[in-house]
């Protein structure tokens, strides 16, 4: 929900700080204030879209703060008062949305590795497009390569010496092991090999 649904909104005073109720479709217009009597310009407070979990207090403090904020708005509906809001309005006070990232998963990649090789295998019906596979550090780190496109039934070996970190660094199988793998990237869910 969000402000631009409700039909009376509530600012406070840009002098005295009083809370002044209004129209919705008021929005943006400068009126004399009811408790001091200077002119002051209404406006819609604008709630965080989604609140993300916060780590530090003070974050959880703001969180707290803009939850009474967002339920204050919500409380001041009153119904039985309401009127259709304009268009403009409703222009005016839309937050844009960035699209949803939807990431699709490997779930038919098997992957499998020997000493100096990483199989890579298409066990599913569907072709998957080129996709990145690290080996030991969590991606962005960890020795990196480009899987190419896969269909179904595809299966590729990649020598472990053809994977490199972003400082160049080569993988060197006779020096190192492999210890965990990841795939994704390109659209795909990163998973996690063990
Ligand atoms: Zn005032």
């Amino acid at each position: 929900m969000t402000t631009t649904e409700c039909q009376t909104v509530k600012c406070p005073c840009n002098n005295c700080s009083e809370v002044i109720e209004f129209s919705a479709s008021r929005a943006g217009e400068v009126m004399p204030c009811p408790h001091c009597g200077l002119d002051t310009k209404l406006f819609i407070h604008r709630p965080p879209l989604v609140p993300r979990p916060k780590k530090s207090t003070r974050g959880m403090v703001i969180g707290v703060g803009l939850g009474a904020l967002i339920i204050g708005a919500i409380l001041s509906i009153k119904p039985g008062s309401r009127l259709p809001v304009s268009e403009e309005v409703i222009s005016e006070t839309m937050v844009p949305l960035a699209p949803p990232v939807v990431l699709k998963t490997l779930e038919n990649v098997e992957i499998s590795f020997s000493d100096d090789v990483l199989l890579v295998r298409n066990q599913g019906q569907f072709r998957y497009r080129s996709f990145f596979a690290w080996l030991n550090e969590e991606p962005p780190d960890g020795y990196q390569v480009e899987v190419n496109s896969l269909g179904p039934g595809d299966a590729v070996h990649i020598p472990l010496a053809n994977f490199v970190r972003n400082n160049g660094l080569r993988f060197n199988p006779r020096a190192f092991k492999v210890m965990r793998v990841w795939a994704g990237g390109n659209g795909y869910q990163y998973k996690e090999y063990e």
